[in-house]
């Protein structure tokens, strides 16, 4: 009686979803730095528009002109929520991974990369995936003004362009998240930027943590792109990301080659083909676009105004206080930082407990107590492995077998929230955690499976 029955043709039967019964919500998402549900708000806009779309940019159709209109004020919304300057272009991607994948394959030959260790997968690999271009990771600092010593060092160590010169030669960019999807805690973005500027550096801030809880303007932090995700920002549809800068993107070949990328393509007389692509965003955004998942988007940023960030900021601050407060009292809970206890953050927050494993902890949570949470590494697996003090050789997300007490967890738990995340989903998450801590043993989760075994 605690869960809503579902039907969901595509897999053939009705499923059991432990969510709402009679008003009550029963099961509690707080996973949001992994997806964060819709937001009313967004459902309705998407509702109302859905049983009229259309191609864009490809019909003379009223649909057509209809949803191409929709497409292209999505992106205006979008420019004004990151406060984007004139010369910026707003590209509708997939997702951040996509957004931030596409910069890397525009970035000029010979681009110097510089990426903290303690990225997600997504801003930390791209770059060495592009031929031509270098990456220098740097170590994971413990404190702001040491993220920046260590960012203006490496940036210093640069070839200069000749004797006596204080910008140094080349073409280099900085990738930075802008609140660590592990901890929560935020960085010191605009001083990054400053940095990176001082040095000649472009900067990326992947603000796939940082768009859905804190304002963010790329003029005012002086950022040269940003890249966020739709479905982390309260609406879903596979949508994304990636504004800024207009140089390089234009001035790139296409991320991928089709229609929509190229304004005109001709045969040539030698047998080949001609192509002029398009040098606004289109050049990206090659194959018929995202009409809804960019709709999405627009519409969570236009929520996002109305609340206010004041609000939602101040909301969420309550939130972490909860969550803390009730964890502090735990003795076997560690609640992981590289900054410190008291450094500023969203509504993120990981930490083992001493002789339990993560994912035992994590199954626990969901089957006994109706949390949904994430265990793992977080797709930043240098990272988490610094927090932890663990070895890069141990096994990793799966696998990992439960630390004694005392031992070194080898993987952890992170429970995120946010707007619209009731008091009660955040106590019963401490309460759940509370309980198991002191009686867990009245459940085995030590099957291999992850069974509950009463
Ligand atoms: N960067 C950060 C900081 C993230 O938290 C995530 C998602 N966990 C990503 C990038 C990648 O986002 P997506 O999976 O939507 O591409």
């Amino acid at each position: 009686d605690r869960s809503v029955c579902v039907p969901l043709p595509v897999l053939g039967r009705d499923v059991l979803v432990p969510l709402v019964t009679g008003g009550e919500a029963v099961y509690a998402a707080l996973d949001y730095a992994a997806s964060a549900p819709a937001l009313q708000r967004v459902w309705d806009d998407v509702a109302a528009y859905a049983p009229y779309y259309g191609s864009v940019h490809r019909g003379a159709g009223y649909l057509s002109q209809l949803s191409t209109d929709l497409f292209e004020n999505s992106r205006t919304t979008i420019a004004d929520f990151l406060g984007c300057r004139a010369d910026d272009q707003v590209v509708f991607t997939r997702s951040t991974t996509d957004s931030l994948n596409l910069l890397a394959a525009v970035l000029p030959q010979g681009t110097r990369v510089f990426v903290f260790e303690t990225e997600h997968h997504a801003s930390l690999l791209p770059w060495e995936q592009r031929a031509g271009v270098e990456v220098t990771y740097l170590n994971a600092p413990r404190t702001h003004d040491e993220a920046v010593d260590t960012l203006e060092k490496a940036l210093a160590e640069r070839e200069p362009c000749s004797a006596g010169d204080s910008v140094k030669s080349g073409p280099a960019l900085v990738c930075v998240t802008g609140a660590s999807n592990v901890t929560g805690e935020l960085w010191p973005v605009r001083e990054l930027a400053a940095a990176a500027h001082a040095h000649g550096a472009r900067i990326v801030l992947d603000a796939a943590q940082l768009a859905p809880h804190h304002p963010l303007d790329i003029a005012e932090l002086d950022v040269d792109w940003v890249a966020f995700s739709g479905h982390k920002l309260y609406a879903p549809f596979g949508a994304g990301v990636l504004a800024g800068r207009a140089d390089w993107l234009r001035s790139a070949d296409p991320y991928l080659a089709g229609g929509g990328a190229s304004r005109k393509v001709s045969r040539r007389t030698d047998g080949g083909v001609d192509v002029e692509w398009h040098t606004t965003a289109a050049r990206h955004e090659a194959g018929s676009p995202n009409v809804i998942g960019a709709y999405a988007i627009a519409s969570a940023c236009q929520a996002l105004t109305e609340a206010g960030f004041d609000t939602l900021v101040a909301r969420e601050r309550e939130l972490i206080a909860r969550v803390r407060a009730g964890l502090a009292e735990v003795p076997e809970v560690k609640v992981l930082s590289l900054f410190g206890d008291d450094a500023p953050r969203v509504g993120v927050l990981s930490f083992v407990v001493d002789g339990w494993n993560s994912s035992h902890f994590a199954a626990a949570l969901s089957a006994e107590y109706g949390i949904g949470v994430r265990d793992g590494l977080f797709c930043a697996h240098p990272l988490v492995r610094t927090l932890l003090g663990t070895d890069p050789q141990d096994p990793g997300e799966c696998g990992a077998p439960e630390a004694a007490p005392g031992e070194r967890s080898l993987n952890a738990i992170r429970v995120s929230f946010g707007a619209g995340t009731p008091d009660e989903h955040v106590d019963r998450f401490v309460r759940a955690v509370k309980e198991l801590v002191t009686d867990g043993a009245r459940w085995n989760y030590r099957t291999e499976d992850g069974r509950c075994v009463p």
